[in-house]
């Protein structure tokens, strides 16, 4: 059976250059970056090299770039290690009620250290309301965190408005662009931010592998504790070749990212229309003005999203519900909810993540079996 893949937001395929820019770290030139022999020398270019890449895909100058082990760590170092370095007891973060669990269970931690945190509601569209924002604006605010895209929906939310509010009140301000980054031009001087979290593993790159970007003369923030490691702001001997990784990845996005979004754009377009033409009884979840080009959630009246998906599987198409980290609970997701949807809804939803590996023909299996598999479900 040929197995199809439709899952890129929860994780994607690496690209086969990443691997070989990898292989040497791996392999010959091993060394530890804070060594000053050959080997650690080599691996510090490697590094360097990198954090250009990376800088270079969103915008950046290299001493902005620290690398994390991830989207989450550097969500965790963000929230976390801003409140360590500038808030108080009575501090108090904006953030919305749609963000990832690494930005929500963050602010959960938080919370429980004696910062306040308001969670900005969404529209129908899973987008926030500017005036709300302004309005919630105190002078006890001492971070804003919005996400950039959606992992569930693909919304993209006004970040760029959001920033320049921030800024013009002297509040800091991050965006956890995880699911943006290398599928939608990011650029950090455009969109005003301070703050940035990126991940490779959403575009080709290595898995456990990210960065932070801190705008120069930003406080803190640091997370983990140790040696001098990334400008003392995030501890640890670096695993060098996944972040020769991520930065090839980063080039080989920036090369191709406005063919790659056109492309992959269509088939999500070819895929709407036909699930709307063949499908009674659904609800297209995102903002139609303003979203990833790859992302297409559907809720299925009537259908339970987790048995629809294992039937897909069954004949050999990869979808999710919705987060892969929520993917363990039955709980439906409360970003459907945030947005509106009844929890028949919430529960009956699947996500189609697409990326340019994917092809027409492969739409057209999905558009092909899927009807008769929940009209099955719902008889
Ligand atoms: N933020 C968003 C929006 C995500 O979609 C994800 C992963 O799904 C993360 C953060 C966490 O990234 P990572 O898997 O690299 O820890």
């Amino acid at each position: 059976m040929k197995h199809i893949y439709f899952d890129n937001n929860s994780t994607t395929r690496l690209h086969p250059d990443v691997l070989e820019e990898m292989l040497p770290y791996l392999r010959d030139t091993y060394g530890n970056a804070s060594s000053i022999h050959w080997f650690g020398q080599e691996a510090r270019r490697g590094m360097d090299r990198a954090r250009e890449q990376v800088a270079n895909l969103i915008g950046a100058s290299s001493d902005e770039i620290v690398f994390t082990s991830g989207g989450t760590e550097a969500d965790n170092q963000a929230l976390i290690g801003i409140a360590d370095a500038v808030g108080k007891p009575g501090s108090r973060i904006i953030t919305t009620a749609v963000e990832h669990q690494a930005v929500m269970n963050s602010c959960r931690f938080l919370e429980k250290k004696g910062l306040s945190v308001t969670y900005l509601s969404v529209d129908s569209q899973g987008r926030i309301d500017l005036g709300t924002l302004a309005d919630s604006i105190g002078d006890d605010v001492i971070l804003i965190s919005i996400m950039l895209a959606n992992n569930e929906v693909g919304t993209v939310q006004p970040v760029r408005e959001a920033a320049e509010l921030a800024k013009s009140k002297g509040i800091l301000f991050h965006t956890d662009a995880v699911q943006a980054v290398g599928r939608i031009p990011v650029d950090v001087r455009e969109l005003g931010v301070d703050l940035l979290s990126l991940s490779g593993h959403k575009f080709h790159g290595p898995k456990g592998c990210g960065a932070l970007f801190v705008r120069s003369g930003i406080p803190g923030p640091v997370l983990i504790h140790g040696g001098h490691h990334e400008r003392r702001r995030r501890a640890g001997t670096e695993n060098v070749a996944a972040i020769a990784g991520l930065g090839r990845a980063c080039s080989i996005a920036a090369a191709r990212l406005e063919d790659s979004s056109f492309f992959v754009g269509s088939l999500r377009d070819r895929l709407e229309k036909g699930i709307t033409e063949r499908v009674s009884g659904i609800k297209v979840n995102t903002c139609r003005e303003h979203r990833l080009p790859n992302t297409l959630n559907v809720s299925f009246e009537g259908v339970d999203g987790q048995l629809l998906a294992m039937n897909l599987d069954l004949v050999g198409i990869a979808v999710s519900t919705g987060s892969a980290c929520q993917s363990d609970t039955r709980e439906p997701s409360y970003v459907l909810l945030a947005m509106g949807c009844s929890v028949g809804q919430a529960t009956g939803c699947l996500r189609f993540s697409l990326s340019a590996d994917n092809t027409g023909e492969e739409i057209d299996r999905v558009i092909d079996v899927l009807p008769d598999l929940v009209e099955g479900l719902r008889r």
